[in-house]
């Protein structure tokens, strides 16, 4: 009895740690997010990426690791998750690589166009809004989600209800990220109300200190944090832009970009994609509308 306890003991010992080894192996139930089948034999003629993967062996991936639902790294076992994660480990697999070739790289919004154009990533995913300044400098495959610039609140907050509602507020956001400069450009509050820094944690830190009164970027993000501070914060509900969320790409590099629009497109028509989202966003509420590709 006492031996088959012990034998019993060591064999869950042995599964957690293998479990732990790598990231979702196969055997866990539920079946975890960000296992997906892994192509074989895959070719994508013409891209310079595509053969710097190949000859490397691995994948370097830019995301984020602040934003709970999208790109999260959990602090105790540096492992990764959400949304943008799991688009990141789907378009991996597609390109033939397993889960554990892929290593992610945190690349704050300011510091994106250039890890792309270093070469410092092969592809960007983390709340990356596609427009035309950055087609400038970089390519981009999506959308495979839009979001929408809000607010984000103290709980008992009803002064704030909209944009128009912030002049005189303090207002928090990031340094190269659109919705810092749709808050500059409208002028929805004056210059000197306006906070910035590297990382939305850091605005979301002075929020629930009272040193700001409120953050501002995409729902999707504003949404993960109001539920990772139970009850303490909300989101406002008015959206005031449209934020579709590509796939930072090296400029020029066509053939890669073809590829990885077929890889979302496919994960859109079969499962992949409501499966990524029911485990990740539709957890905190976030429209489960599915995007259209755009193939510029
Ligand atoms: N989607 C917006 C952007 O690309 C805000 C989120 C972010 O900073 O990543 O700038």
């Amino acid at each position: 009895m006492r031996v088959r306890t012990l034998a019993a003991v060591l064999l869950t010992g042995a599964l957690a740690l293998t479990a732990c080894g790598k990231e979702g192996g196969p055997g866990e139930t539920p079946a975890p997010a960000g296992v997906f089948d892994v192509a074989k034999d895959v070719k994508v003629e013409g891209s310079p990426t595509f053969e710097k993967i190949k000859t490397r062996g691995s994948l370097i991936v830019g995301v984020k690791e602040d934003q709970p639902g999208l790109g999260y790294k959990d602090p105790t076992t540096n492992k990764y998750s959400g949304f943008d994660i799991d688009i990141a480990r789907l378009v991996s697999a597609k390109l033939g690589f397993d889960p554990e070739k892929i290593q992610f790289k945190t690349i704050q919004s300011a510091a994106r166009e250039q890890a792309l154009i270093n070469g410092d990533v092969d592809y960007y995913v983390g709340t990356y809004t596609i427009n035309a300044g950055r087609k400038e400098k970089v390519a981009f495959a999506g959308p495979y989600f839009v979001a929408g610039q809000d607010l984000l609140v103290k709980k008992d907050d009803s002064s704030i209800t909209g944009p128009e509602t912030l002049k005189g507020k303090k207002v928090c956001s990031v340094t190269g990220s659109t919705p810092i400069k749709t808050i500059r450009e409208k002028g929805y509050t004056e210059p000197e109300n306006i906070q910035e820094f590297q990382g939305y944690s850091q605005c979301v830190t002075k929020l629930l200190n009272g040193e700001v009164d409120a953050v501002t970027t995409d729902d999707a993000i504003l949404k993960g944090y109001a539920s990772a501070e139970e009850g303490k914060l909300k989101v406002v509900g008015k959206t005031f832009s449209k934020e579709p969320y590509g796939i930072g790409l090296p400029k020029g590099d066509d053939a890669l970009r073809g590829k990885v629009n077929d890889i979302l497109q496919a994960a859109l028509d079969g499962g992949d994609w409501q499966k990524i989202y029911d485990g990740t966003l539709g957890k905190s509420g976030s429209s489960a509308q599915k995007p259209t590709i755009d193939r510029y």
